[in-house]
């Protein structure tokens, strides 16, 4: 019996529903899903709490809102290949495993990456890969990508990634400074690269996106 489930069902409820988060599978996955598998043993007790908390290396795993808005906002239907930048502590790998065909996840900290793997095996996701790298250069043997999501925030969008977003793919990804930035959504509206909507989600605040098209060092 897993005894964080009152807990879980809570946080649906209390961080989610209420806030307008209406999509049922997301819904579904972040009330299946064990957030605590995913958190470090001494934070146990604030596993559902409503806001980011530390994962080591100085990172963060999202507050659950969050990942709740920006899977909402991917609208994946079961069938996708996904790309993810910053696996982190792997929760949001996890939801995004649930709700896809396959999931391709890129983690700048290896200390991160094998620990995001264990839960996630511990959880028998066998349709993910992480790899430990710079995300902002995307994945190229492997795309392209029918959803791309960006868990750190960047001063712009990395150029790569707009290029292995599949025609009606959606990239969402926070753009801004270093202290806040705002929750984008890009959808790619024909084969035409240069055929993008981008719509504007909401503020948000994230740990940086470091890399080659991101903020160096
Ligand atoms: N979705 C994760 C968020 C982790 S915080 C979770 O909820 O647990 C963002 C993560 O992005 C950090 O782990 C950080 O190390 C990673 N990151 C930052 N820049 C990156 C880059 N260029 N490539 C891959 N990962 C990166």
């Amino acid at each position: 019996m897993d005894r964080y489930r009152s807990r879980r069902q809570k946080m649906v409820d209390s961080q989610l529903r209420s806030r307008g988060i209406r999509n049922v599978e997301v819904l579904r996955a972040m009330e299946k899903i064990p957030r605590h598998l995913f958190i470090d043993e001494g934070l146990l007790d604030r596993s559902y709490s409503d806001g980011p908390l530390p994962i080591g290396e100085r990172q963060t795993i999202s507050q659950p809102y969050m990942v709740a808005l920006m899977t909402e906002a991917l609208a994946l239907q079961g069938g996708e290949k996904v790309l993810e930048i910053g696996t982190g502590s792997g929760y949001q790998t996890a939801i995004l495993a649930e709700l896809a065909d396959r999931v391709l996840s890129i983690e700048r900290f290896a200390s991160l990456a094998t620990k995001a793997r264990k839960a996630l095996e511990s959880l028998n996701y066998y349709n993910v890969l992480i790899r430990v790298g710079d995300g902002t250069y995307g994945w190229t043997e492997e795309a392209p990508f029918d959803a791309i999501i960006v868990t750190a925030g960047a001063p712009d969008v990395p150029e790569p990634l707009k290029k292995q977003l599949a025609p009606k793919g959606r990239l969402v990804i926070p753009v801004g400074d270093r202290h806040v930035q705002t929750l984008l959504r890009f959808t790619r509206l024909s084969e035409d690269p240069g055929d993008i909507r981008t719509e504007d989600l909401g503020g948000c605040r994230f740990v940086d996106l470091i890399g080659e098209y991101g903020w160096k060092g």
